[in-house]
């Protein structure tokens, strides 16, 4: 009998667009995510590899509609059907912290997926629209944990999300000022989240 197809290998991102995009002190346009799952049995947290891998954010071009990471990410995740009698927690590593209509997006699917628990690890606070920091509260309100990235968050992505090209051991190069921002950050979103709805 023939075997079936070997698994895909799951896709990397290459070097330079991870440090590109993951800067903290960065502006870049595009929206990278990286995530992973694991299910919950008791204590226990069991990675899921076949559920790992990134996506980003799509442009306008080629008459396509513009579309953010997250409602991309969610539409993956809906295809994986995982197990409603069984828990999940589901990570993403995210560039830009999501705006108010994607936390909109992943508030509803919170709601509705009781089964998944979400933590977002954010790179960078994205600010330009208006309502962001009420979408940011409204997620942790619907049990999501949001939290900024630190150097052990990027140095993991490097090493679970990045291609080395065969150079497994590579470390991951640190930017100037890395640690400096992202404390800054951790403390503006600290007030951010526990800033009171008037
Ligand atoms: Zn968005």
């Amino acid at each position: 009998m023939a075997a079936g197809p070997a698994p895909e290998a799951r896709s990397l991102m290459d070097e330079q667009t991870f440090l590109d995009n993951f800067n903290n002190l960065k502006y870049p346009r595009k929206t990278y995510l990286c995530y992973e799952v694991e299910l919950l049995v008791g204590e226990n947290h069991i990675p899921l590899d076949d559920y790992k891998g990134f996506v980003h954010n799509e442009g306008a071009a080629m008459g396509l509609e513009r579309c953010h990471a997250e409602p991309i990410f969610l539409e993956r995740m809906a295809s994986w059907n995982l197990d409603t009698e069984l828990r999940y927690r589901i990570t993403v590593f995210i560039s830009w912290s999501p705006c108010p209509d994607c936390a909109k997006k992943l508030t509803k699917f919170l709601r509705e997926n009781r089964h998944v628990n979400l933590r977002i690890l954010a790179a960078r606070i994205y600010e330009r629209s208006q309502g962001y920091e009420a979408g940011l509260r409204a997620l942790k309100a619907a049990g999501a944990e949001v939290a900024m990235m630190t150097l052990h968050e990027f140095e993991y992505c490097w090493k679970n999300f990045v291609d080395h090209q065969q150079d497994e051991d590579k470390s991951f190069p640190p930017w100037d000022n890395l640690v400096v921002r992202s404390e800054k950050l951790t403390k503006k979103l600290a007030g951010i989240l526990q800033h009171r709805e008037e």
